[in-house]
């Protein structure tokens, strides 16, 4: 059964599908949403041979005119230098504003590609293959591209909204354990932050979960997209506060992040650890009971993402959330739960509270 989320924007509304081999009806999607017939597809060495050549044969056998090109797997490949590059073999392959750009991979891949898609010529076509669970919940949903300044993440990039985006969760099956979890971790959030029903779907289907069900990861996805859609809906440009709700646990997770250089923990395991240490720090100012702050921790266990905050300095890890671009004005707001599915935006809390809640 194929899911369509319609992401229904200011100025243009696309479709997200969602369900067990969609790729192999990539060149239909493609089809029905542009009239090109020239792709560039960018995928990332791992992404290649396991989706994105077949990919490829399925559009040439198609009729399309496709350029393939492999960047290095892994987030430095988000840089400057790699934009140059696929820019000029744009140039080279004679794209022009009739191409477009298939982003096949990760959200390194989408972020990526749809940068370079925003850039190139002003601006072209741009559709989205994410392979991730992470790019198929998050990154590939909202429309934010970009890449990493060598001290700064996601600091250069723009709002590119795709022409179409396609989920195949068949591609789960291939992903690592670790970064499978991660994406989960993200899931988690939604129910957390905007659906209490999520959540409880969540709980019943742990079972499924842990062996990637195909079934259920396309409601899985159906709703995460939906749920990350009704925000960028309402709030497309991060204007109006709304969509810092998609924050939760990120102010925490960001500093584990950093204090690991990138290197220590996934951004998804992060984001786990960040939500333990905001469901702790909302028990510890009485604005959510115990048993909520239990019902997360059983669920993020039962799907294996305890993960312990890394052991760190507190005083270090505040110093790193005040540095997170998100921080306004030099004041730490948090996202903390009142219950399962409502979450509000708390400043003023007390630096005593905060290192507190650290410990999980
Ligand atoms: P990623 O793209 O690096 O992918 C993780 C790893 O999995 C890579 O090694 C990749 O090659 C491999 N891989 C991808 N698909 C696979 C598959 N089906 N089977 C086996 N291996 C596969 O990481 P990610 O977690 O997907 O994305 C992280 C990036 O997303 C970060 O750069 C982050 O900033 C960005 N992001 C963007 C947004 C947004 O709104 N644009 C939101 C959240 C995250
Ligand atoms: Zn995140």
């Amino acid at each position: 059964k194929i899911e369509t989320v319609r992401v229904a924007l200011a100025e243009r509304s696309y479709d997200i599908e969602i369900g067990s081999g969609t790729l192999a009806a990539l060149p239909e999607f493609l089809r029905a949403r542009t009239d090109s017939d020239h792709a560039v597809v960018i995928t990332d060495g791992n992404v290649e041979g396991l989706y994105a050549d077949a990919a490829s044969d399925l559009l040439v056998g198609d009729g399309w005119e496709v350029d393939l090109f492999a960047v290095d797997p892994g987030e430095t490949s988000k840089s400057v230098e790699v934009v140059e590059e696929l820019w000029n073999v744009m140039l080279d392959e004679g794209a022009d504003r009739k191409s477009i750009v298939v982003a096949i991979g990760g959200g390194v891949v989408g972020d990526l590609a749809g940068f370079a898609a925003a850039s190139f010529a002003r601006g072209l076509e741009f559709f989205q293959v994410p392979t991730t669970l992470l790019a198929q919940v998050d990154s590939s949903v909202g429309g934010k591209v970009g890449i990493n300044l060598p001290g700064a993440k996601n600091m250069v990039g723009a709002f590119w909204q795709p022409r179409g985006v396609l989920c195949d969760v068949d591609a789960m099956q291939s992903l690592p354990d670790r970064e499978y979890r991660a994406g989960l971790a993200e899931v988690v959030k939604y129910g957390v932050i905007l659906d209490a029903d999520f959540f409880a779907y969540l709980e019943a289907n742990i079972e499924a979960i842990n062996v990637r069900d195909a079934a259920i990861l396309t409601h899985i996805v159906q709703r995460s997209c939906r749920l990350k859609a009704d925000v960028v809906e309402q709030d497309e440009r991060e204007l109006t506060g709304l969509r810092a709700s998609l924050n939760y646990g990120h102010t925490f997770g960001h500093a584990f992040e950093a204090i690991g250089e990138y290197e220590e923990l996934l951004h998804g395991e992060a984001v786990a650890a960040g939500m333990r240490c905001a469901m702790q720090l909302a028990v510890r100012l009485g604005r959510v009971d115990e048993a909520t702050y239990a019902r997360q921790e059983s669920l993020l266990s039962a799907l294996n993402l305890l993960v312990d905050p890394l052991e760190a300095d507190g005083q270090d890890l505040l110093r790193l959330m005040y540095r997170d671009k998100k921080t306004a004005a030099g004041k730490l707001r948090f996202i903390l739960p009142s219950r399962i599915g409502h979450v509000e935006l708390v400043s003023d809390v007390p630096e005593i509270d905060i290192l507190a809640s650290l410990e999980v």
